[in-house]
């Protein structure tokens, strides 16, 4: 860094490095490519990826509102709280299904106390209930019939054991798509220690089910602030165990093992992170040239933030909105805030049903996109009082002010689909002139003093990820995208990855993204080589230069 003069030469070494390295890759992809229905074998696979040009870091800037956490500072416990692991705070670009079907509120008992023993005699894990593994089996193989082209990985890649040796501490939601993804792990060869990165999120039956077959599960529905560092410590430190990856979603499992094991935690090979904060908290570290191990930054891959921000908000919007209000969307007047890709999925959605749509935004280019798109772009003011519905999707602060809801009409919904809890202004609600009435769970009726009601969704959280539950398909996207992230970190040659962030490499978004083809029957026309010269492309790609926006 101290020789700007040093870094540029090395910089030109790698690039010239790396374009020999690609047309090696390329080669070597001719003969995996997936459209051809070739078996994958995961040494070339690993081998390949291992390749791929992608290696220099890439740091994005990545914008962050209210919560903007320091890596090396210790969490307050009330700071934590409101960091991530309330719905609202938790990562958004993973998923929690908020359909567990099993309450925490039957058994009181909380699971710290109780002693439980699994099948095979095994009590090192901490579920809500064991007994319930068999139902949470189900759940497990309902979410598998939709993530096929994960299931596939797996078999493709169980004899070759590409994660044999590999311990890897886990830190997410723990649902039966999860799940799914944890069991292939265990397949490859990873033995795994798993918690959650959301006190709401877990589905105690699947936890049930992961600690039947083995998987040391730390978590359950409704833990509190002490249970859920708890459950973290429980899962990091054990005797005779020690991780050497971790895959998180929030970064608070890396936190902990960074500021309570740091001797642990510099010998760790890998980490992969899934969300936007614990991506923003790897990048801070990194730039305090405190980060000592080599991160996947799996957010800002292509199959991440334009399947899951764009087609899961698509999908889920609806889903959250009629649940919780029975709301009819022909004819609606609704107000999108935001025109990136979870509004570009919401404003889709809704205009399918027949609802009018307005956007707001403050960058000219997606506020054209929007106009293109036959949206409305308005400023909130002028359609505050005639909307039925506002939903804010920017990752933004007091996008909605008190004052814009004091002007709503009766009856009007108010929803967020981004990652914080304060892009509408709730806290400006909680006045003694205003009467707050739960009607439903996750439903409020905020009553004026003249008897006009809102209705307020998820208390300003997450309205997916709090009242509905998203797309098996497209975490299989991301659950394939995150597996091949930890065998590509995991068997790399030692110094391919540094002390850094690094962004998956194209290909692999490729391979990911044909790997879920194979569900639509979609078929690939494939280059010929007069084409492939005239494009400039190898005929197995990678398809697009890295700067391509798809
Ligand atoms: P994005 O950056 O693509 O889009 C956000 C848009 O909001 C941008 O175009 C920006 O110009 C606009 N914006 C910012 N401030 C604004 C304001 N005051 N008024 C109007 N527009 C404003 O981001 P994205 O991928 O669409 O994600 C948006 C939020 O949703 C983030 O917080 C993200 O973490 C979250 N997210 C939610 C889910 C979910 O399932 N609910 C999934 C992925 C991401």
């Amino acid at each position: 860094m101290s020789d700007p003069t040093g870094e540029a030469k090395l910089e030109v070494k790698q690039a010239s490095k790396e374009v020999k390295e690609s047309e090696n890759v390329a080669e070597k992809y001719s003969a995996l490519t997936v459209s051809k229905n070739s078996e994958m074998n995961m040494g070339e696979l690993s081998s390949a990826f291992s390749a791929v040009p992608t290696h220099k870091p890439v740091k994005k800037q990545i914008q962050f509102v209210e919560d903007k956490q320091e890596f090396s500072r210790f969490p307050t416990k009330a700071g934590r709280r409101s960091l991530s692991r309330s719905i609202s705070q938790s990562s958004t670009d993973s998923y929690s299904s908020a359909a567990s079907y099993t309450d925490s509120s039957d058994d009181e008992t909380s699971p710290r106390d109780k002693t439980q023993v699994n099948s095979k005699g095994s009590s090192d894990f901490c579920v809500k209930n064991i007994k319930q593994a068999e139902f949470g089996r189900r759940e497990i193989e309902i979410a598998e019939q939709d993530m096929s082209a994960l299931i596939s990985l797996r078999k493709r890649a169980q004899s070759e054991k590409p994660l044999a040796g590999a311990k890897i501490v886990g830190c997410t939601h723990i649902t039966a798509q999860t799940a799914v993804l944890i069991e292939t792990l265990v397949a490859l060869g990873a033995q795994c220690r798993w918690t959650a990165c959301n006190i709401y999120s877990t589905q105690n039956e699947v936890a049930a089910a992961l600690s039947e077959t083995g998987v040391a599960v730390f978590a359950w529905k409704g833990e509190s602030e002490d249970d859920f560092w708890w459950c973290i410590d429980r899962c990091v430190n054990t005797e005779g165990w020690q991780p050497n990856m971790i895959l998180d979603d929030g970064g608070d499992l890396t936190h902990w093992m960074y500021k309570k094991y740091p001797n642990v935690f510099k010998k760790i090979r890998g980490i992969v992170e899934e969300s936007v904060t614990g991506v923003h908290r790897l990048y801070q570290l990194s730039k305090a040239g405190k980060l000592c191990v080599p991160a996947m930054n799996v957010n800002d891959s292509v199959t991440k933030q334009k399947f899951d921000n764009l087609y899961c908000c698509r999908e889920s919007i609806l889903d959250g909105l009629k649940r919780t209000t029975d709301v009819m969307f022909g004819g609606k007047q609704v107000v999108v805030c935001g025109y990136g890709e979870v509004g570009k999925g919401c404003c889709a959605a809704l205009k399918a049903l027949g609802a009018i749509v307005y956007v707001t935004e403050i960058d000219p280019i997606c506020a054209l996109q929007a106009c293109m798109d036959g949206f409305r772009v308005v400023k909130l003011n002028e359609v505050i009082r005639q909307v039925d519905v506002i939903i804010t999707c920017t990752g933004n602060k007091n996008v909605v002010t008190r004052d814009q809801l004091d002007r709503m009409k009766n009856g009007s919904i108010v929803c967020n689909m981004g990652h914080s809890n304060t892009e509408i202004d709730v806290a400006s609600l909680r006045t003694p002139e205003l009467t707050w009435e739960r009607v439903r769970s996750q439903v409020d009726h905020v009553i004026w003093p003249d008897g006009k009601r809102v209705i307020l969704l998820a208390e300003g959280r997450l309205l997916n990820l709090s009242c509905s539950t998203v797309p098996t398909f497209v975490l299989s996207i991301t659950a394939t995208t995150q597996a091949l992230a930890l065998i590509e970190l995991y068997n790399a040659p030692e110094g391919r990855y540094k002390q850094d962030v690094y962004l998956l490499p194209k290909k692999m978004d490729e391979y990911v993204a044909s790997l879920h083809l194979a569900t639509f029957d979609a078929h690939l026309t494939e280059l010929s080589d007069e084409q492939a010269k005239y494009l400039g492309l190898n005929k197995n790609g990678p398809f697009k230069p890295n700067y391509y926006r798809y």
